[in-house]
């Protein structure tokens, strides 16, 4: 059972297996080497889900409460094990550590809580307080980073191809958000619904980084994961919500597949059909309306996108089309006239016709 096989689980990567495979036929010795342990048969996820399955039904609901809004996050070192959480080392108001993987997982955990608070009036993934865990130093040289439902795990990179997983805050604010849509929607993680789970997840992960930067639509860079890609790798991130398809071509990693309009969808059966991939095409509807509303994104496009995921209409095996419609309703109960011209427009400007 690999990574990418466990979505069925509830483990979402932020990292596409096509990058992991193309690394595993194309890179060093090394490089393959670190690549297949990363993607390969994994006992210890088995054991560890094994034990979560435990903890939803027993302990795990103690730790849920309905107080006011309050973070509560604990940072644990998994020492290079594959054992989970590991040990704490950092917990609510704690002082820094020397460690700096511990202190931006913190500090990511807490930029997203915070933003989900602040932007909408949201307690936590679950809205209703659950308490943040972040486990770093999973395993040796761990190329990925994911949610499995119940906490968040952070690979250190390999060094060579991918620096520390913790380097990133849209990361840390896309893996977060899987489990706000699995909270609310519990999109099916499979071709066009799964596409749109993963640009949920791009989309506001990227926000927290703008929020926390507190940039414009036009001011921000609407990368996914800069930083990530170690030096001497040919690019400048995971992905590229303003032109998808352009944020890698290297001899490794291989090329950016991400296409921007529905006449490049592309049909796959790897990746679960493609959610990494496809989402490129909700990805850029998204910076199109974002640019054209203006401002802060957080607050109109955002917050459309936001409604849409919570609304009850919005089906668990929604296509893009289905989504698209929910949006431009959504933009016109919420805005005005004007946002719900813009959200069409973008749709239609990537081949979806969102007109109902
Ligand atoms: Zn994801």
């Amino acid at each position: 059972m690999s990574c990418t096989e466990m979505h069925r689980h509830s483990i979402f990567c932020i990292l596409s297996p096509n990058i992991l495979h193309n690394v595993a036929i194309k890179g060093s010795t090394k490089q393959r080497k670190w690549a297949l342990q990363t993607l390969e048969s994994d006992h210890g996820m088995r054991l560890m889900r094994a034990t979560y399955q435990l903890m939803e039904t027993g302990a795990h609901k103690a730790m849920l409460t309905a107080s006011p809004p309050l973070k509560q996050r604990t940072i644990y070192d998994a020492t290079t094990g594959e054992a989970l959480p590991g040990k704490a080392v950092r917990i609510e108001g704690g002082a820094a550590s020397a460690d700096v993987a511990v202190n931006e997982a913190y500090d990511g955990l807490g930029a997203t809580f915070d933003f989900y608070q602040q932007a909408y009036a949201r307690n936590s993934i679950d809205d209703e307080g659950l308490h943040l865990d972040a486990s770093v130093h999973y395993k040796v040289r761990y190329d990925n980073a994911f949610w499995n439902g119940q906490q968040m795990v952070f690979g250190d990179g390999d060094g060579e191809l991918f620096n520390r997983f913790t380097i990133a805050v849209d990361v840390i604010g896309h893996e977060l958000t899987h489990g706000v849509t699995g909270d609310e929607v519990n999109l099916v993680y499979l071709g066009q619904s799964g596409a749109l789970n993963e640009s949920i997840s791009d989309v506001f992960g990227s926000l927290v980084k703008q929020f926390q930067a507190k940039q414009t639509a036009d001011q921000a860079d609407w990368l996914i994961g800069a930083g990530l890609l170690a030096p001497g790798v040919k690019g400048v991130a995971l992905r590229s919500m303003k032109t998808p398809g352009t944020a890698f071509d290297d001899p490794v990693l291989g090329k950016d597949d991400q296409p921007a309009h529905m006449r490049d969808y592309v049909q796959t059966s790897a990746d679960s059909g493609g959610v990494h991939t496809n989402s490129g095409i909700p990805n850029k509807a998204f910076h199109l309306a974002a640019t054209t509303i203006g401002g802060f994104a957080w607050e109109k496009t955002g917050r459309i996108w936001y409604e849409t995921v919570r609304d009850k209409q919005l089906k668990k095996t929604a296509d893009f089309q289905h989504f698209a419609q929910r949006t431009v309703i959504n933009a016109a109960h919420l805005f005005s006239a004007v946002e719900k011209a813009a959200v069409l427009d973008a749709w239609s400007q990537v081949g979806v016709n969102a007109g109902s």
